[in-house]
């Protein structure tokens, strides 16, 4: 098990040399082989034996969105520093032989670029209520909703689980406070169930968002005294600090209130997410079990492929 700083460079090296992760040249951006994404396929499909049961409607958006609905979301305003956003060229001919020559320069050729409509997903859920909110009040029984996405965050890292871009699978739930606090007491029942099965150590601890500034701190502070996100964590760069492949978020009114989401008999909605990390998952499998997934435990074998 890694332990220290040397060693945690060391499972990124091991990764990229048996071929599982491709190297880019840019830190927490990797291709992945066809073992890894059948490792990421086999525990989706888990996920699904878990949670399908319960007639969530499935959504597969694009690894973007909408940029006014990202600027209302709120997102700027607590991690304006894991924001990624899409500018192109709209120049004429002599701004693109300008271009040419910084690029050839050396020179910041980007400072021409133009913002598009277009923001990175920062996590999968956040396409997601404005198209509740245009849907009109959620039924007696609330919603519930099947997401996977590409997600962006630019935090660079030489630890191979946190990447700037990686899958996060999610069910996203919107009701009453009753129903939303329900789902996320099963889902924090099942993930841990889920997980053993794995055969991984693992430990749920309460967390906190990486809300940024000053006022960032007092809002993580409140997040973690009302107990609002907790996370599953399994041991992958270290032992002391294990990372999180699970997270269990109750949102309050938070997005009902941002989106004008109601409930049947017009109450503000409440939300919540249980949060997949897909790479994460997969990277903590080859930790704990090998490289070679044949030599796996027999009933984790027989968990993934069923
Ligand atoms: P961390 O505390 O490690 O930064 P997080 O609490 O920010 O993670 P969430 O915002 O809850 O993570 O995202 C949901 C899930 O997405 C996490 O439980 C994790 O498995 C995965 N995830 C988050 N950030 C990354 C990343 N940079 N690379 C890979 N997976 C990630
Ligand atoms: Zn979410
Ligand atoms: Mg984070």
């Amino acid at each position: 098990m890694c332990q220290n700083c040397q060693q945690q460079q060391g499972f990124l090296a091991e990764l990229i040399d048996s071929g599982l992760l491709i190297d880019t040249g840019i830190d927490g951006l990797y291709g992945r082989s066809g073992l890894f994404e059948e490792v990421v396929a086999r525990f989706d499909d888990l996920i699904t034996r878990y949670g399908g049961q319960d007639g969530a409607e499935v959504a597969r958006f694009p690894p973007a969105m909408n940029r006014k609905h990202f600027e209302r979301s709120g997102y700027l305003k607590s991690f304006p520093q894991l924001a990624g956003t899409v500018h192109a060229f709209e120049g004429d001919e002599r701004a693109h032989a300008e271009l040419l020559h910084n690029v050839s320069d050396g020179l910041d050729w980007t400072a021409g670029q133009k913002s598009t409509d277009i923001v990175l997903t920062p996590a999968a859920c956040y396409v997601l209520y404005p198209v509740v909110a245009k849907r009109g009040p959620v039924g007696k029984g609330g919603a519930l909703f099947d997401l996977q996405s590409y997600c962006f965050r630019h935090e660079p890292s030489k630890d191979p689980a946190r990447m700037q871009l990686f899958r996060m699978r999610e069910y996203v739930r919107f009701g009453t406070p009753d129903q939303v606090t329900e789902f996320r007491a099963t889902w924090l029942e099942r993930g841990q169930a889920m997980m053993a099965s794995l055969g991984m150590p693992l430990h749920i601890d309460v967390a906190n968002d990486p809300f940024f500034g000053r006022a960032g701190r007092m809002l993580a502070n409140n997040q973690r005294d009302q107990r609002l996100k907790f996370e599953l964590l399994i041991p992958i760069e270290s032992v002391e600090k294990p990372t999180a492949c699970l997270s269990f978020n109750y949102h309050q009114d938070h997005f009902g209130t941002t989106w004008g989401i109601k409930t049947e008999d017009g109450e503000t909605a409440h939300t919540a997410c249980v949060g997949f990390g897909m790479e994460r998952v997969a990277l903590a499998l080859f930790k704990h079990h090998g490289f070679d997934v044949q030599t796996w435990p027999a009933a984790v074998r027989d968990v993934l492929w069923p």
